[in-house]
């Protein structure tokens, strides 16, 4: 699960079964079955927005092509990468994880040049012929450009984003857009835990209290809150 707020606030975490990825073998497929889900929340006066695709490929690129084909219908290239970093560092080699991306969009100003296939099958009646649109030559050939960014590429710390663009692209042209610095930032507060806590029945809440209290740890920053059982009107 990830969650952006702008400008720049992220906050993220991923949850797996330690057993199942010790007993993958070495090149086994990470990805489980369910769905990927992106939910686009605007604000108080707006309805949210949410778009589902069933988890299908082999990683989590291929759910995101799959998200933009069928949900958004903007065709849609997403390259990531991941790998660990030693750096040395005084008292030994600093070890971290770096990861590393790249989102490639075919957003053409004419409405012809923007149209996309129908899905296959889609409500069309059995026998149909899929729906074919001969692909435009600059998403051809932007495909073909983004298919040969090697790993090492997305994850270098020596190398910008802007460079890597340029060294892509630079024949078709590129404009660079101020960046929007990432933080750290969740969302949680003591307040949102009580009234979560709050919404739960009685019998739930009773259940909730452990050593004379309840405590409560963020999934996401890990931050922990602690209440009597009297606070959100459970018996202790
Ligand atoms: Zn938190």
């Amino acid at each position: 699960m990830a969650d952006y707020q702008v400008p720049g606030g992220l906050r993220g975490y991923a949850r797996f079964s330690a057993e199942k990825v010790e007993a993958l073998p070495p090149e086994g497929r990470l990805l489980g079955e369910g769905h990927l889900a992106m939910t686009i929340d605007r604000g108080l006066d707006t309805e949210r927005y949410q778009g589902v695709v069933p988890l299908e490929g082999e990683s989590l690129t291929e759910a995101a092509d799959t998200y933009f084909r069928q949900s958004e219908q903007i065709p849609t290239r997403v390259r990531l990468a991941v790998a660990e970093e030693l750096r040395a560092e005084p008292g030994g080699a600093r070890h971290r994880w770096r990861a590393g991306g790249i989102m490639l969009q075919f957003l053409p100003k004419s409405p012809e040049r923007a149209r996309v296939a129908d899905l296959d099958p889609g409500d069309a009646p059995e026998g149909t012929a899929p729906h074919v649109v001969q692909e435009d030559d600059a998403w051809v050939e932007g495909q073909a450009l983004i298919s040969t960014v090697e790993d090492i590429e997305l994850i270098d710390p020596s190398l910008s984003s802007e460079r890597l663009v340029y060294r892509l692209f630079h024949e078709p042209g590129v404009r660079v857009f101020r960046g929007i610095p990432l933080c750290a930032q969740c969302s949680c507060s003591r307040a949102n835990v009580e009234a979560m806590l709050k919404s739960f029945s009685q019998d739930d809440r009773d259940h909730m209290v452990e050593g004379g209290k309840i405590s409560v740890t963020c999934e996401f920053c890990s931050a922990n809150y602690e209440f009597a059982p009297a606070d959100v009107g459970a018996k202790s």
